[in-house]
């Protein structure tokens, strides 16, 4: 594959060898605890199907999805290990979970029943977990239901509870009061259960900061692309982020004091000002709040974003980057020269959470993957 610079105006650069990097140094400060690597959300948007295959490949002993399509998407990808389904699951959906052998999670007796009724006839065992709430007060089972619901699934025909988990709310908080309440009555409720169920509550943040959370598996997300949950959770490994975007300027252009850039003319130029266009804009994923104060890469300086953000572009000024010319690379995400702009640093500009830049960047964005030191391939929308 060609450079990708010379193929396309906007891409997102996959950097799969990062991740192989992030993948393994998580499994090895996990120890014996098993790493099940979550994917959804198109792997935090950098591509589901890849990003779960290099995770395999890594040592990740298995997989997290939000909910059966996108487990059926890794499947119809080739992918091949364990896809654990983290999200519910509609009763209706049991035909497509036995087929695509998805392991769902399970809070309820209609969906369990609709399981044993398609996996039990074929003479399957149909692995399953089972969601605890211990209070983050969203998804899972209170932990009083627990021990007879077990009891209840270990009854029917079909199923196996291979097993039981939860979710921290403030983990990536460096109060760790509430977490370790909610570890505790997990622990406790497991206590009450049969032995050799697999027991899993860790996000990130509690694999950086609460070794002793890490149990028989952990679930990591964002820190398999490079990132830390927030800025207060431990730098306790030298992660990589995987993830850069860029564009080509598609134009260089030379305006007076006094012109007003973009709709609503939001930014007037204060000086003669050299201002660029990126062909990045909200529907790519570029927060429309970075309108007049985010940033991007020309040149290895730093050039303001001037104006509103667009549905499909926006604008640059680089006044003060010198030589610019169309064609130059601008980095919105990732490194360019000695300098750095990280998905946590647009979060902060647009005042939300790096997992929501990643997430949302649109699926009309090229992808571009890189193992082995190579680009290997690229998915596009014509795909
Ligand atoms: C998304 C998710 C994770 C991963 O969280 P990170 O903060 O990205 O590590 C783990 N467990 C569950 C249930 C999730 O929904």
């Amino acid at each position: 594959m060609p450079d990708p610079a010379n193929c396309f105006c906007l891409w997102a650069e996959v950097d799969l060898d990062a991740l192989a990097r992030n993948v393994r140094q998580l499994k090895a400060f996990l120890g014996s605890a098993k790493l099940l690597s979550v994917v959804k959300a198109n792997a935090y948007g950098h591509g589901a199907v890849p990003v779960a295959a290099a995770a395999l490949a890594a040592g990740a002993d298995c997989l997290g999805v939000s909910s059966v399509v996108e487990g059926v998407q890794l499947r119809r990808g080739g992918v091949d290990g364990a896809i654990v389904i983290l999200g519910h699951t509609n009763p209706w959906d049991a035909a497509s979970i036995v087929e695509h052998r998805l392991t769902p999670s399970v809070t309820t007796k209609q969906l369990a029943l609709a399981l044993a009724c398609v996996a039990a006839p074929q003479g399957r065992d149909l692995p399953v977990h089972v969601k605890v709430d211990t209070g983050l007060n969203r998804y899972g089972l209170i932990p009083e239901d627990v021990p007879a619901f077990v009891g209840f699934l270990q009854g029917l025909p079909g199923l196996i509870v291979e097993g039981v988990y939860s979710h921290f709310a403030t983990a990536d908080e460096t109060d760790k009061a509430y977490a370790h309440r909610q570890l505790e009555a997990f622990v406790a409720v497991c206590r009450l259960l049969p032995d050799g169920i697999c027991r899993h509550i860790a996000n990130s943040a509690a694999v950086f900061d609460m070794p002793e959370a890490h149990l028989d598996m952990a679930r990591p997300g964002i820190g398999i692309y490079g990132l830390y949950p927030s800025t207060t959770v431990g730098r306790r490994l030298k992660l990589t982020p995987v993830l850069s975007l860029k564009a080509l300027l598609a134009r260089v252009f030379a305006v007076a004091a006094g012109a007003a850039v973009s709709y609503g003319r939001t930014w007037v130029a204060p000086r003669p000002s050299v201002l660029a266009l990126v062909p990045c804009g909200y529907a790519d994923g570029l927060p429309r709040s970075l309108s007049n104060r985010g940033e991007m890469l020309v040149g290895g300086r730093r050039a303001p974003i001037v104006g509103r953000v667009c549905m499909d572009q926006c604008v640059i000024d680089v006044t003060d980057v010198a030589g610019v010319a169309p064609g130059d690379e601008a980095v919105i995400i990732g490194r360019q020269g000695d300098d750095e702009i990280t998905a946590d640093e647009v979060a902060e500009w647009a005042e939300t959470i790096h997992y929501e830049i990643l997430c949302g960047l649109a699926a009309r964005v090229p992808r571009l993957y890189r193992q082995n030191s190579q680009w290997m391939h690229n998915s596009t929308l014509l795909d």
